[in-house]
């Protein structure tokens, strides 16, 4: 399956509250791949099918980037939910593949409790933290129409 990323804050797609995937198929396992290998190439550490004009409550996101000592794992999150969230946040940098050379902090919860699907699937429950949890929320809001941008406490760069 061949992907192209949307770029730009004023797309339609990036600015659409997304679908539920209904359907656990093999086609849902082969975009799950495809978004995989264009997030890996396009060197980002999380994308969402609205970034590849596909209207689905899918993302994938990478864990332990922040974290030497542990490989980094890529995981799909297919209609991910966010179950609480600590009220102790953290600002940090952002960037996003679908806004090129925009970077700025942003405020998001140290912590998060969340559920999603995997491609087979199965249901993953688990507590993220720091930069995981960051890039999973970073990831979920795309789902809803929201970019990081909207959030920005400060522009670092344009
Ligand atoms: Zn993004």
């Amino acid at each position: 399956m061949k992907l192209k990323l949307v770029k730009g804050a004023n797309e339609e797609i990036l600015r659409t509250r997304c679908a539920e995937v209904l359907d656990f198929d093999s086609d849902l396992e082969k975009l799950v791949e495809s978004m995989k290998k264009i997030m890996v190439k396009s060197r980002g550490v999380g994308i969402a099918a609205p970034q590849v004009d596909i209207n689905a409550r899918i993302f994938i996101f990478t864990k332990n980037v922040d974290r030497e000592d542990v490989g980094n794992q890529i995981v799909e999150a297919i209609n991910p939910v966010v179950l609480s969230a600590s009220t102790d946040t953290i600002l940090g940098e952002e960037g996003c593949l679908s806004l090129p050379g925009v970077y700025g902090n942003v405020r998001r919860p140290l912590e998060c409790m969340v559920s999603y699907f995997n491609a087979k699937g199965e249901k993953i429950t688990e507590n993220l933290r720091g930069f995981d949890a960051r890039v999973f929320l970073h990831e979920l809001d795309h789902l809803n129409g929201v970019l990081f941008i909207d959030k920005l406490e400060d522009q670092i760069a344009m």
